[in-house]
């Protein structure tokens, strides 16, 4: 505790004068501890995004990059930086606050979960995807943990966030050479370190979707290098116990993501697959068909829980590495 203490930093003191701080934890991320703040002058409640400098190590561009970035994001799917703070020992963000947090956590609250509904999301993810894209953004670590809903009703939108590892290209096909992004969900030509653009952030939501609909990730592997090794095979398949109710413009849509990157969709081709518009439309059409009949919840939940535990011990990892 008291150590804690000591390696704490001061919080700005412009920021405590316009904001109460408060205790509850919204996520741990890589770098960053996110707390709910609420503007005194309003009573409104935002996100407070702090990172410790000595967590970056030299990674201070990245984290430039992530502000300049973020400060000119403006989309309904994706997460807006509203202000900004510096002190010695950290940086402060202030976002929008995503009230029904992380993607899998409200999932899991649920009652009902239909192919239908996993459309809906990937749809919004992709249109997401598509605004960063047309700003010369490739987010590069997109997975669940960075998509959060806005609140907690049903039908909450869903928003991107966590730019951190993006990078604005300037010439928009530049080939970025950096290893990141997050095993499972990140592109076979990151991992073999042959550069990566725009495409990488479609594999990632060819994961994302194939997650969304059964529980479990499509690659897969005991240890990060028999991980590694599944991705890059490319080969991955449809379960028949988690699959056998999904339609195959679902299996069609992942399909077509899951390639080699310069075969995958642009988002704006991704958003013109028949399953968003096979999907979408069911909405409006009172007999429901099947794909909006069968709740995926039962099945995904066992995936998803086997799942949560892993992130636990993983973030409890990390947590350790900090504090040493
Ligand atoms: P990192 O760069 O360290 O991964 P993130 O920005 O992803 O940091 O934040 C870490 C976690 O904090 C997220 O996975 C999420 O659970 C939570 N979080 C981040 N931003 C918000 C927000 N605006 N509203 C609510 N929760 C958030
Ligand atoms: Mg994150």
């Amino acid at each position: 505790k008291k150590r804690e203490k000591e390696h704490g930093p001061k919080v700005h003191p412009e920021l405590l004068e316009l904001y109460t701080v408060t205790d509850h934890v919204l996520g741990v991320g890589t770098f960053a501890t996110v707390k709910e703040i609420i503007l005194k002058s309003t009573g409104k409640s935002y996100a407070l995004k702090i990172i410790l400098k000595k967590t970056l190590q030299g990674k201070g561009t990245m984290l430039d990059t992530e502000i300049s970035i973020l400060s000119k994001v403006r989309h309904p799917n994706c997460v807006s930086l509203l202000e900004m703070f510096e002190t010695e020992d950290a940086v402060y963000l202030i976002t929008d606050l995503a009230k029904g947090g992380e993607l899998f956590d409200q999932l899991l609250n649920k009652g009902f979960y239909t192919e239908g509904d996993a459309a809906r999301l990937v749809h919004e993810i992709l249109l997401g995807v598509e605004y960063l894209h047309s700003m010369g953004i490739v987010h590069r670590d997109l997975k669940p943990e960075n998509l959060l809903f806005e609140d907690k009703s049903e039908n909450s939108r869903l928003m991107i966030t966590d730019f951190g590892l993006s990078k604005v290209l300037t010439g928009g096909n530049d080939v970025l050479m950096t290893a990141c992004g997050t095993p499972g969900y990140v592109a076979p030509e990151v991992l073999e370190q042959i550069g990566h653009g725009k495409p990488v952030d479609m594999w990632s939501v060819g994961v994302i979707a194939y997650t969304l609909l059964c529980g479990y990730t499509p690659f897969w592997g005991e240890d990060q290098p028999s991980l590694f090794e599944s991705i890059i095979s490319g080969e991955y398949e449809y379960e028949e116990e988690y699959w056998k109710d999904i339609s195959q413009l679902a299996k069609s849509f992942i399909d077509s993501l899951l390639r080699p990157a310069n075969q995958r969709p642009t988002a704006t081709q991704a958003l013109a697959h028949p399953w968003f518009r096979a999907m979408l439309e069911q909405d409006m059409v009172t007999p429901v068909s099947p794909a909006d009949s069968v709740n995926l919840l039962p099945g995904m939940r066992k995936n998803f829980n086997a799942r949560q535990a892993f992130k636990k011990a993983v973030r409890a990892v990390g947590l350790i590495k900090k504090m040493q």
